[in-house]
């Protein structure tokens, strides 16, 4: 691996655009497939060495990251509607935390013994096509051309289609600590629904690194963003009272916004150009979550790209270059789109929906359907303990808007 300017090359094999959880994850299975070989530049305009987020998702096997995985849990603690308040074991899975500082180290330190692969430090300005029609990509320094393909976790859909559901998923978080015990570092709250829910689904999570130290996070499902002082003075009632913590500390502040929306992304948006991570529509828009979506996906494009051998039109054709106008959803995207629906239009309390799918299922049942691994018996027997009417009409009106775009 190199950083200094002068290694620099203009022509790369792969170029990835964004060396972040979906960005470095990629080279990373790169470098450890039978493209091993290939010269990669990375690029992004930070050199990662801040804690920017903190990585929550559940898991029935190890991971390649399993060594930096800074927490794990067999249960969790659900707080929902109808007083249904119980830590629940999760089974064959665990619940893990990994810090993305801790993440980026990894990897860097993973490739740091590739020459192949460099990082460059630069701003984005442009990906483009060069007039040899060869994907290359613009930053504030220079010109990389890429012979193969750029991989692109930098652009940002606007998500602004009216016919689609556009929720956000917003949150801010502290990392505080206490002087006196307060946690227990055993038991992490996953979902907290006993706050004001205004209409909305809002939640607390609380990830405890110790039993003094954790990561309290309120999070908003909703369409519109809130002022900084809402999410604070929050935080500070849910310390103070439900966790009946007087005096702490906050030692790091989390912030962010997840598009949560059903309106197909288009992965390939040109010949050797492809889209990874929430830029290729990774992010599973009911939940907001991606962590372990972008490491499944990314690990079958590797094999895919192996596959290829080069003849990487052939792979974009498999791929499917996504347009808007011919999507054809999958049952599990129905599903999503359906869940996303009832949410957004409030058809249903999102507390006592969640409260539903957790009390009166396994709850690690739950989490594979939240993963899209259950079959369709499993999802409509999970349906069944759903209210059904709010359901049935966010169907009717998902289906038939789905006929709608697609004949138009
Ligand atoms: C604070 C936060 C917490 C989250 N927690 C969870 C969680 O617990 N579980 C879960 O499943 N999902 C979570 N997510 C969702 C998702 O997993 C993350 O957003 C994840 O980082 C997405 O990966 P990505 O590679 O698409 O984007 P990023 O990790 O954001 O990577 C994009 C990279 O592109 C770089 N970049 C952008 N523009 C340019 C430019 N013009 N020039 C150069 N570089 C550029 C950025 O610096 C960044 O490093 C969280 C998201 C946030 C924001």
């Amino acid at each position: 691996m190199s950083t200094a300017s002068e290694s620099y090359s203009s022509t790369y094999d792969f170029i990835i655009a964004g060396g972040g959880l979906a960005g470095l994850s990629l080279a990373y299975y790169l470098s450890q497939s039978s493209l091993e070989n290939a010269k990669i530049l990375i690029i992004d305009q930070s050199e990662k060495k801040e804690n920017d987020k903190t990585w929550c998702f559940w898991e029935a096997q190890p991971n390649a990251f399993d060594e930096i995985v800074r927490q794990k849990w067999n249960g969790v603690w659900f707080h929902g509607s109808r007083n249904f308040s119980q830590f629940l074991p999760i089974d064959e899975y665990q619940y893990k935390l990994i810090r993305s500082a801790d993440f980026y180290q990894f990897i860097y330190k993973a490739i740091s013994r590739k020459n192949n692969i460099n990082i460059l430090i630069d701003s984005i300005l442009s990906i483009e096509k060069d007039i040899d029609n060869k994907p290359q990509v613009k930053t504030v320094k220079g010109i990389y051309k890429a012979s193969q393909i750029v991989f692109d976790s930098t652009f940002r859909s606007p998500y602004t289609d009216t016919q689609y559901s556009q929720m956000l998923q917003h949150f801010k978080g502290w990392v505080i600590e206490t002087d006196e015990p307060s946690f227990d570092e055993t038991k992490p709250t996953m979902f907290d629904f006993n706050v004001e829910q205004n209409d909305e689904c809002r939640f607390v999570y609380v990830l405890p690194y110790s039993k003094t130290k954790a990561l309290v996070e309120y999070t908003i499902f909703s369409d519109n963003l809130l002022e900084d002082s809402v999410y604070d003075n929050e935080l500070k009632d849910y310390i103070t009272h439900q966790l009946k913590i007087a005096h702490y500390r906050i030692e790091e502040v989390e912030k962010g916004v997840i598009p949560m929306s059903d309106e197909p992304c288009i992965q390939i948006p040109d010949h050797g150009i492809v889209r990874i991570g929430t830029s290729g529509g990774y992010v599973k828009a009911s939940t907001g979550y991606s962590f372990t979506r972008t490491q499944r996906i990314l690990k079958n494009l590797v094999r895919d790209l192996e596959q290829a051998k080069g003849n990487f039109d052939s792979f974009e054709k498999e791929k499917k270059v996504w347009r808007k106008d011919t999507y054809i959803p999958n049952w599990k995207a129905l599903l999503d789109s359906i869940l996303l629906d009832v949410m957004l239009k409030n058809r249903h309390s999102s507390k006592d929906i969640f409260t539903c799918l957790f009390s009166k299922n396994r709850p690690a049942q739950i989490l594979k359907f939240l993963d899209e691994d259950t079959s369709l018996l499993e999802d409509l027997a999970i349906m069944h303990t759903v209210p059904i009417i709010p359901f049935l009409k966010s169907a009717f009106v998902v289906i038939f808007r789905k006929i709608w775009l697609f004949l138009r």
